[in-house]
């Protein structure tokens, strides 16, 4: 097949020689063929427009290929290795589009690995149905509405009422209806903001019970973590709430599979003081302190981070309306 590229300059050098032929032309023939001739240039110049437009149209068609090539080549599978369950409350707002982009673009690089999304709605959303869809991941979407007197208002500090807690428990219903005692993996936590580190799936797939790791940016600190001596987790170095039975944030633990599917009623809690959604579900697992797995070289490496994305202030939009009568273009989704 002749490249784009060949046919585009092969179709300029054939107009440029045609042009000059033409030009040595006119310069001695009659009136009457000189009009004839310009009728053909025209149609000359649009044949070559016509060309020019088909060859954008092929450009186009072939990075699409290319785009849907890069998706198969993807390491999903590999038998025998255990799957990784990842259980991500979502819910609507301005920046949720970019987390998950950013978030499903870390998932694609790991095999072996289903998502559980769960978004804090009454329904599906659109936009995140679209976006799982043409995401490229294994993945499970459902629905849990946080009720209204529990949800979080404008104006409350983001430490006032849990978050993501029904959706959580939507996630591990989904895992307790769907797998059973033969399915090999590990369950995980995971945030749509935070921002995790590949290396971490490799260590936490083999998890035998729970599995803990230190997490940065969390509890007003640089990190926090759990303390290990001898390759036992032997207590905890964290500033807030040290009494709490397991004081860690949800993104620094996993639980194997089979191993809490003998716990199949566990769950988190809406009725829990704050900080202690992870001690509520870890008690139920009946786990001791030395029964966790200290993960991420001993505890000594930070390979998941609790960011927080700054919530956007769309100032300039009543401007805009005010200006010219409308903001920006709201079938634009963003
Ligand atoms: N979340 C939710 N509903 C809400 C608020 C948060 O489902 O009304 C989700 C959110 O998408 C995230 C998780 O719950 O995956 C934790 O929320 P957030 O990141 O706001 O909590 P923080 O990091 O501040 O503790
Ligand atoms: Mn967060």
């Amino acid at each position: 097949m002749i490249s784009p590229r060949f046919k585009k300059k092969y179709l300029f050098l054939l107009f440029f020689v045609f042009q000059f032929f033409l030009m040595f032309y006119i310069s001695w023939c009659p009136a009457e063929d000189l009009s004839r001739m310009e009728k053909l240039v025209l149609i000359y110049q649009k044949q070559i427009m016509t060309q020019e437009i088909e060859l954008k149209k092929l450009k186009v068609t072939r990075s699409k290929i290319y785009y849907r090539t890069e998706q198969k080549v993807l390491p999903k599978y590999i038998k025998d290795l255990p799957y990784i369950y990842a259980i991500t409350p979502t819910y609507t707002r301005l920046e949720q589009k970019a987390e998950l982009t950013r978030l499903s673009q870390t998932l694609l690089h790991i095999p072996n690995f289903h998502w559980i999304v769960i978004e804090d709605a009454t329904t599906k959303t659109e936009l995140v149905t679209k976006f799982l869809k043409n995401s490229g991941l294994n993945y499970t979407h459902l629905n849990a509405l946080t009720p209204k007197h529990y949800k979080l208002e404008e104006k409350d500090p983001n430490w006032l009422k849990p978050r993501g807690v029904l959706q959580r428990n939507a996630g591990l219903e989904w895992i307790v209806t769907n797998q059973n005692s033969k399915s090999n993996g590990v369950i995980y936590f995971m945030d749509d903001d935070n921002t995790y580190s590949l290396k971490l799936f490799d260590e936490i797939r083999f998890t035998e019970k729970v599995s803990v790791w230190p997490v940065g940016l969390s509890g007003g600190l640089r990190f926090e973590s759990p303390i290990v001596t001898n390759n036992e987790v032997t207590n905890w170095f964290v500033f807030w709430k040290p009494e709490r039975p397991f004081p860690m944030d949800m993104a620094g633990f996993a639980i194997n599979l089979k191993f809490f599917l003998q716990y199949p009623e566990a769950r988190f809690s809406l009725r829990v003081q704050r900080g202690y959604q992870e001690s509520t579900l870890l008690s139920q697992l009946h786990v001791k302190l030395n029964d966790l797995e200290p993960k991420a070289n001993d505890c000594k490496e930070i390979l998941v981070w609790h960011t927080r994305t700054e919530k956007t202030k769309l100032k300039n939009e009543d401007k805009l309306k005010l200006k010219y009568g409308h903001g920006s273009d709201l079938s634009i989704e963003v």
